[in-house]
């Protein structure tokens, strides 16, 4: 199947790209590279074997994308490109809306346009909020308390009109977890910009000394041991959900919402055992005031991904850490080094 990937340089991106090429799929890349590195594009080839074609544009820019319809006429779209920082977006929410919701615009017009009538989307957990408790299922209360989630749930709520107005079309939303983890290779994985608001980057530049210590943001939550609860899930295996949710749509056009997670609660100080564990290295770290808008615990009902795609997350959160290490240790400055 020919696969048009936006945002295919990111780190989700790339690691379902190379699952792409792997499953013998031909992918065009578009992505504008504004918070990713070609360099993950030239591993991904290496990998592969196989090279990704590339176009640098924004999703919003028409006429880049229609010509990259016109020349490339895919089967169907993985849309992985938007803005995706929490704390950034109530700082400069227009941009959010403008970017996130006009790639969307942007990108379902040119389906329309060029007769592509198949979709995944990269949705977040986000959605599900403090509206009802954990495990979620794809029917739980869905909304947002910040301006990137609020892009998330808005272009969920578009793709379902869309699928309203137009029932031959087949879209899928993929509510993802907390993706962690790398290429087993160790040559791609996460490079976030500047200081990582995410938990395993950060520990991860701790144990390799760019960072003294981890901050825990809260040790009073209502969990097991006090610290927030996520669900973890290794890049691979979200990877392989993408695959596993455009096969499906070859078959079902509708709309369709599919929770990726494992269905397992991990906290912040298990993911710092494990991660020492992993590395052999001790992790600094120590508690900290909760992080605002944080949730004590969020994690899957997985069972409809399992049922309906045939699909579940196979790698343990031990596999998350060494993979993480591995790629933080050959890289310590992400693809910069390259
Ligand atoms: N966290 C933390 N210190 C950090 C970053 C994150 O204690 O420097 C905690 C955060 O409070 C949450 C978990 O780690 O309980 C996962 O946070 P992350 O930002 O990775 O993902 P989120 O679930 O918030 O999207």
């Amino acid at each position: 199947m020919r696969v048009l990937v936006t945002g295919g340089a990111g780190y989700i991106g790339s690691h379902t790209t190379l699952a792409l090429l792997q499953a013998g799929h031909e992918v065009l890349v578009v992505d504008d590279l504004s918070n990713a590195s070609e360099e993950s594009l030239r591993r991904v080839a290496a990998l592969a074997g196989r090279t990704p074609a590339f176009i640098q544009a924004n999703v919003r820019d028409e006429a880049a994308l229609d010509a990259a319809f016109e020349g490339f006429t895919p089967d169907a779209v993985i849309h992985f490109a938007g803005w995706k920082a929490v704390g950034e977006s109530t700082q400069i929410p227009l941009t959010y809306y403008r970017e996130n919701l006009g790639s969307t615009f942007t990108l379902l017009e040119a389906m329309a346009k060029h007769d592509c009538h198949r979709i995944v989307f990269s949705s977040s957990a986000t959605v599900y909020g403090e509206m009802s408790e954990p495990p979620f299922t794809e029917d739980a209360p869905t909304g947002a308390t910040n301006p990137y989630g609020r892009t998330k749930h808005m272009i969920e709520q578009i793709l379902a009109d869309a699928v309203a107005a137009d029932p031959g079309l087949a879209v899928g939303v993929l509510r993802y977890f907390n993706p962690i983890g790398a290429h087993s290779s160790g040559r791609i994985g996460e490079d976030p910009k500047g200081i990582p608001n995410n938990l395993l980057p950060f520990v991860a530049q701790v144990a390799a000394g760019r960072r003294d210590k981890l901050m825990v943001f809260g040790d009073d939550y209502p969990t097991p041991d006090g610290t927030g609860t996520r669900d973890y899930i290794h890049v691979v295996d979200l990877a392989t959900g993408h695959l596993a949710a455009l096969d499906k749509l070859a078959d079902r056009s509708g709309y369709h919402v599919w929770n990726l997670g494992t269905g397992r609660p991990t906290s912040v100080l298990e993911i710092v055992g494990a991660f020492e564990k992993a590395s052999g290295i001790t992790v600094p770290y120590e508690i900290a005031p909760r992080r605002a808008g944080d949730v004590a615990s969020s994690y899957a009902h997985p069972g409809k991904a399992n049922a309906e795609l045939g699909w579940s997350a196979t790698h343990t959160i031990d596999e998350m850490c060494a993979d993480t290490f591995r790629w933080q240790s050959a890289n310590p400055n992400g693809y910069a080094d390259a």
